[in-house]
């Protein structure tokens, strides 16, 4: 029960106004829109911001534990409230008159207005440990609170959204799949689950979206917020809510949602499940979804340098005499350590040895319950007589649009994306004849930690006279653990320098010293994060 009180607060609900005229301007001169309008609670109690242009520079602010709405027409209201308290005096009362396009807009602007009142009371009054536990969502029932900080830390940054933008394989499949089935999205009301920068929700908008809401849970809402007001001819058909999608709440269901919940395997995250919710709980029945099926693709690899490379690792641990000291009692351990990771590095195709099986997940049907332990059953045959070393995985997803039926791929020999491959490598081969059959199982547990434990158990079958038996010949099995991968994308790699840009014509010095790949190639090569604690997507 560790819930931060604030968290389930801490949302925002947006209004686009006309125009509004502050009372204390004399005459009253109107600021004319569209001007936005947001509830929200940032300052620790539920507040009314009214933004006086477009870049969101000035803004006016209500304490909605005092203000007050009344309605002067079908289109105008009234919104008062007491000064700051703060000084012992209080300050005169502050009003603006509020301009709405349509009457419909301002109905909802009141009902907004009251629910966000009556939020103070339930915030304000005691509940056990402090916590709105009425609101516990489902996310915090199963991810614990420490994983969920780390992770929407992780998002709120810009650098980290700037990286998913930046693979323009996965940024231009879902622009494609966006902009040329457009009549799924012309006049339909979308959510993005997940919007990060919000940069699906804007191509929806392009697409010619009625409305977008775009679900964000972490500090990225507010940037989000900023670059759809900097894009405000699509901006004023978006409205951002801070908060995640298993606990806010939308005026209106969605006819389609788009999102990109994939991680590494397609599981890891366990965002998936959150892309349920929001279908379970957003969505028309029979609404579209982008993307619309999900697919994990597997085949039994050979690759003795990786296995060398893994197995070397624990060779420190061999030594019998460091400092003094005979450190071989920690080998096993240690060597059981590393074949516990899953590698992530592309790889060649050729390193496949049997066609791939999959498995399919379809997001419009799949129920999040399903999605806690997922358990696929292998079969291949083998096609060459080799070592094998593990398994091999990517995913792919479909957007099954109307017009154009579009595949994002992550697989081997495709072009390259920040979520790579997949491998899970056995730390005993297994060999295999050609035509002989390897049979097995990839089982994988949801944990609290947004990932997933992952035990992987391959088999030879038996081959050649007698195998009608149908025995096996040799059994290999490892578990891992999908949110403790071994990023292999630093192999040692070629500086090569476009010939246009040599950098030795840049030095007026022969004595200045570039550093050398051998001793610190690390400064020269973008290695991805090897901290465990980042999500891989
Ligand atoms: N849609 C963006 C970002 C994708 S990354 C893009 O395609 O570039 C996934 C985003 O979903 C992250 O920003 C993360 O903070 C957000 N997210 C993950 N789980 C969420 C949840 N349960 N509710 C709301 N947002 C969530």
């Amino acid at each position: 029960m560790d819930t931060l009180p604030a968290e389930n607060m801490r949302h925002h609900q947006n209004f686009t106004v006309a125009s509004i005229s502050l009372l204390s301007s004399n005459p009253p001169k109107p600021v004319s829109g569209p001007l936005s309008a947001t509830f929200g609670s940032a300052s620790g109690f539920p507040e009314l911001q009214f933004f006086l242009d477009p870049e969101g520079q000035h803004s006016l602010n209500f304490d909605l534990r005092t203000a007050q709405l009344f309605r002067l027409g079908e289109v105008q209201s009234l919104c008062v409230s007491e000064g700051s308290e703060t000084i012992k005096e209080k300050t005169y009362s502050k009003g603006v008159t509020v301009q709405f396009k349509e009457e419909e807009e301002s109905s909802s602007f009141h009902d907004a207005f009251e629910q966000w009142k009556k939020e103070v009371v339930v915030q304000g009054s005691t509940l056990p440990n402090g916590t709105v536990s009425s609101s516990k969502s489902k996310f915090d029932d199963k991810i614990e609170a420490s994983s969920a900080k780390m992770y929407f830390h992780y998002y709120g940054q810009l650098l980290h959204q700037q990286n998913m933008l930046q693979d323009y394989v996965r940024t231009g499949s879902y622009y494609a799949a966006v902009i040329e089935n457009q009549v799924d999205f012309a006049g339909r009301v979308v959510v993005d689950v997940g919007a990060g920068s919000g940069i699906l929700s804007l191509f929806a908008a392009q697409a010619g979206a009625k409305h977008v809401y775009a679900v964000e849970a972490s500090e990225m809402a507010d940037y989000a917020q900023k670059l759809i007001a900097g894009n405000p001819i699509l901006g004023q058909r978006i409205t951002v809510i801070k908060g995640k999608v298993e606990d806010v709440e939308l005026p209106e269901k969605a006819d389609i949602l788009i999102s990109e919940p994939m991680g590494t395997l397609l599981v890891n995250e366990r965002m998936l499940e959150s892309y349920v919710i929001a279908r379970d709980r957003f969505l028309v029945p029979n609404g579209k979804m982008f993307p619309t099926v999900g697919r994990i693709h597997m085949a039994p690899f050979s690759d003795e340098y990786l296995y060398v490379e893994i197995a070397n690792k624990a060779l420190f641990w061999q030594q019998q005499n460091y400092y003094g000291v005979d450190l071989t009692a920690l080998h096993g351990t240690a060597f059981q350590g590393y074949f516990s990771q899953p590698v992530v590095d592309a790889f060649d195709p050729r390193l496949l040895v049997a066609p791939a099986v999959s498995h399919v997940i379809n997001f419009t049907t799949v129920k999040e319950e399903d999605l806690y332990e997922i358990n696929i059953p292998l079969k291949f045959i083998a096609s060459v007589g080799t070592r094998i070393h593990g398994l091999a995985c990517w995913f792919d997803v479909l957007f099954n649009g109307s017009t154009v039926q579009r595949w994002l791929t992550t697989a081997p020999g495709a072009p390259t994306t920040h979520w790579y491959q997949l491998r899970c490598v056995l730390s005993q081969p297994i060999y295999v004849m050609p035509g002989q059959e390897i049979s097995g199982h990839l089982h994988m547990i949801a944990h609290s930690a947004q990932s997933y434990t992952i035990n992987l158990t391959m088999s030879a079958k038996m081959w050649g006279p007698g195998a009608e038996q149908g025995g096996i010949l040799q059994t290999s099995s490892c578990r891992l653990d999908l949110k403790e991968p071994y990023y292999r994308m630093s192999q040692p790699q070629a500086y090569s320098v476009a010939q246009d840009q040599q950098p030795n014509q840049l030095l007026q010095s022969q004595d200045l010293q570039l550093p050398s790949l051998d001793e610190d190639g690390s400064d020269f090569i973008q290695q991805p994060s090897n901290d465990s604690s980042v999500p891989i997507r």
